[in-house]
């Protein structure tokens, strides 16, 4: 049997998105196996990170700052913010290293189901956002399932009378995806979303 401070490490793990009570138990093992390399150095990154890390006023990313990094940068496009659900989403779309714009982030999405309304996502901020930093672009990001395109269209209606372009990530095909695997709504949207590529 484990110890109780083993077993009290291997219930937090478990708890971790995506770790299981078995991946919990290895990855427990592993840290135990390495003290100096793994085990101190990680819990050292931990406590740094949990008293270090605050949340962007304006756009709701984490980082050292109540302003963050992306949004004190003079380099990026001030005028267009790209919406999506979570902090995850921010760090995919600039690992893409294509989008130079800033980000708000609503932290979720509309879910009558999960009892998620607007006033629980960081939508009034958005709107301020808007306003204070003169924006002219919204590029909406979130999922392309039914809560993120509820939450997509709520917002669109919301922005109708304000002077913006309103737009949202393309839907379709997966880079490398052969079109005989892919499920119809998937084909449908790419469909939908088709780019004309010379019109005569
Ligand atoms: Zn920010």
């Amino acid at each position: 049997m484990e110890s109780q401070e083993i077993k009290n490490l291997i219930k937090l793990m478990a708890k971790i998105p995506g770790l299981g009570p078995r991946s919990a138990r290895r990855s427990v093992l592993s840290l135990i196996k390495n003290p100096e390399k793994l085990m101190l150095p990680l819990a050292k990154s931990l406590i740094q990170v949990s008293e270090n890390i605050k949340l962007c006023s304006i756009c709701g990313n984490i980082d050292s700052d109540v302003i963050c990094g992306i949004c004190k940068d003079e380099k990026r496009d001030k005028n267009t913010i790209c919406v999506v659900e979570d902090i995850t989403d921010v760090w995919a779309l600039e690992r893409s290293n294509t989008y130079k714009g800033k980000y708000h982030i609503l932290g979720g999405v509309l879910s009558a189901i999960d009892g998620i309304n607007p006033e629980d996502l960081r939508v009034k901020e958005l709107i301020d956002n808007i306003k204070i930093n003169n924006i002219k672009e919204v590029i909406l990001a979130t999922s392309a399932t039914l809560a993120g395109q509820t939450t997509s269209f709520y917002i669109t209606d919301l922005l109708k009378d304000m002077n913006l372009t309103v737009s949202r990530l393309a839907q379709g095909i997966p880079i490398g995806a052969e079109l005989d695997y892919l499920d119809d709504g998937t084909i449908g949207a790419a469909l939908d979303s088709r780019k004309i590529l010379n019109k005569k």
